[in-house]
This record gives structure tokens, C-alpha cells and sequence, in this order.
């Protein structure tokens, strides 16, 4: 379990980035996974085809939580294109176990050890796919 909770993983549970609501969101999605009870909002400013500021609201447990922090960070600022080719990068970390080829996950490959434990899984998948909810929705 000390490998599974690393000091990145609990920094961004204990400080969580961008955690709170947008002044000026164009969108927000709801994501719920009742298996663990983790539940989450993202807030998002999408304009010219790119996340210009991005916030979420949740609770839940550490790993959905500090997975929704790393995705904030990450994302800010990426094209829509960009944020697809994150999320498909972000499943092969969580579900083969290993960092994808070409690009860094910075502080997302702490949760490289969730691959282990298939229960998990879905706490740390939870902000990606209401990230991908939130495409569909999003203006080209
Ligand atoms: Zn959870």
C-alpha cells in the first residue's frame, strides 16, 4: 500500500490544484463512481478550441481526488486534441502499468501503481472520463 500512496499522489490529495468553481466556466460536467461513492464536477472555460482554465469540485476518495487534481494540471491550457491523445495515454498508465511511449505523465505516473489493484481503477479513471463527457459537449 506505501507504494500505491506516494508523496505525489498525497501532495495533490492534500493540496489539491485548481479544486473550486470557474467565474466565467462555458461548461461543467458531473461524473459519479458509486462503487467507491467518489463524485466529482469539472468546470471548464473552452474557447478556440482549447482549455483555457479548468476547475473541479468533489469528494471522494484519495486517488479519485488527487487524480482530478493531476488532470486540472495537466490539462490547462492543451487543445481538444491534445486533451483526447491525454486521456487515451492516461489508459494505458492505469490499465497496463506503464508510462506510454513519446510524452511524459509528470506527477500522473505516481498512479501507475492503481494498474494493481483493478478496484481502483475506476477512483483514478473517474475525472477522465467525465473529461471525455465534457468533450462531446464542448464547441469545436
Ligand atoms: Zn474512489
Amino acid at each position: 500500500m506505501n507504494d500505491l500512496y506516494s508523496d505525489i499522489l498525497l501532495d495533490h490529495y492534500r493540496l489539491p490544484r485548481n479544486k473550486g468553481k470557474l467565474a466565467d466556466e462555458t461548461l461543467s460536467v458531473e461524473g459519479k463512481n458509486p462503487l467507491c461513492g467518489d463524485e466529482l464536477i469539472l468546470h471548464l472555460k473552452v474557447q478556440d478550441g482549447k482549455i483555457q482554465d479548468i476547475a473541479f469540485e468533489g469528494t471522494g476518495c484519495a486517488i479519485s481526488m488527487a487524480s482530478a487534481s493531476m488532470l486540472t494540471e495537466d490539462l490547462k491550457g492543451r487543445t481538444l486534441e491534445e486533451v483526447r491523445r491525454r486521456i487515451d495515454q492516461f489508459r494505458v498508465l492505469i490499465r497496463e502499468g506503464k508510462e506510454p511511449e513519446g510524452e511524459s505523465m509528470d506527477d500522473i505516473t505516481s498512479l501507475i501503481g492503481v494498474a494493481q489493484l483493478p478496484v481502483r481503477v475506476k477512483c483514478a479513471t473517474l475525472p477522465w472520463t467525465t473529461m471525455e463527457e465534457a468533450l462531446k459537449s464542448a464547441p469545436k
